[in-house]
């Protein structure tokens, strides 16, 4: 793979959405940085298919909880390619389904320091590498938000759909802040998608539950929301910012 060509790094890359944006990324032509928070194995895993296909990857332990993760996150990228030119801010988590009358201070504090914070800290890292006002040559960040956003997920998990509130705000802030840097910043929405993270939630049934509530009658694929995050990465996207693309098959 050529020297010059464009580098990427993926928060939680190692699994479910993260994992095919990384895989199609490479494909693309990206180099991927794939970060993960504990399964080692699973990145590596991630790594290898990447460079099997004729890529260029590396994994990168990192909780985007910690401020000192990511600043060692990004320093790693630094060293191995000294440029970046895209971010997917797509590391999120769930939690089990409670009402907010029941949601402990650690509940919430883990949620929006993962879900919020761990977004803001590495949007902030980017931006000083790819903006021009800080003698960067321009990128482009992609948030993952979620329909959840504005459903609300009464009864289930208000706290997460909060902190993807936060995100679609923060996307079109910082879109804003930065759009005369060089710096796109977008979004996507999906919608019910078939990864590991309704298990996580505890509902490892919750795909198959609310396939009927979509007006497409079907979940989503990973792939289908990687393919909506590669384009708002790619230059054919280069007049959207501030962008909030549903992935919900009309959800
Ligand atoms: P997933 O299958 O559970 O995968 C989560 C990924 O994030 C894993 O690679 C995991 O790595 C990593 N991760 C978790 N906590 C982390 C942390 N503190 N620091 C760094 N990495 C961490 O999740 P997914 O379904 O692909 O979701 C990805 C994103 O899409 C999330 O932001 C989620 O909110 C959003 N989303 C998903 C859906 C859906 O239906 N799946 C719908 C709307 C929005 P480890 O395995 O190493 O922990």
């Amino acid at each position: 793979m050529s020297g010059d060509a464009k580098t990427l790094l993926v928060t939680g890359g190692s699994r479910g959405i993260g994992r095919a944006v990384a895989l199609l990324a490479g494909e693309r032509g990206w180099r991927v940085a794939v970060n993960y928070a504990q399964d080692e194995a699973a990145a590596a895993q991630t790594v290898a298919t990447i460079e099997a296909a004729g890529g260029e990857a590396f994994s990168v332990r990192a909780d985007v909880a910690r401020e000192a993760d990511i600043l060692a996150m990004f320093a790693a990228v630094d060293a191995r390619w000294a440029r970046l030119d895209g971010l997917v801010n797509n590391a999120g988590v769930v939690d089990v389904p409670a009402r907010v009358d029941e949601m402990s201070v650690e509940r919430l504090s883990r949620m929006f320091a993962i879900n919020i914070t761990g977004s803001f800290l590495c949007a902030r890292e980017a931006v000083k590498r790819m903006s021009t006002r800080h003698g960067g040559k321009g990128g482009a960040i992609v948030n993952l938000s979620s329909a959840a956003a504005s459903l609300g997920s009464p009864g289930q998990y208000v706290d997460y759909a909060a902190s993807k509130g936060a995100i679609d705000t923060m996307t079109v802030g910082l879109a804003r802040e930065v759009a005369a840097e060089g710096v796109r910043v977008n979004a996507v929405r999906p919608g019910i998608i078939d990864t590991d993270i309704h298990a996580s939630g505890g509902l490892p049934d919750r795909v198959a539950q609310m396939r009927d509530m979509v007006p497409m009658k079907r979940e989503g694929t990973a792939l289908e929301v990687a393919h909506a995050i590669l384009y708002l990465l790619s230059d054919e996207a280069s007049y959207s910012t501030g962008a909030v693309l549903d992935v919900t098959g009309g959800r």
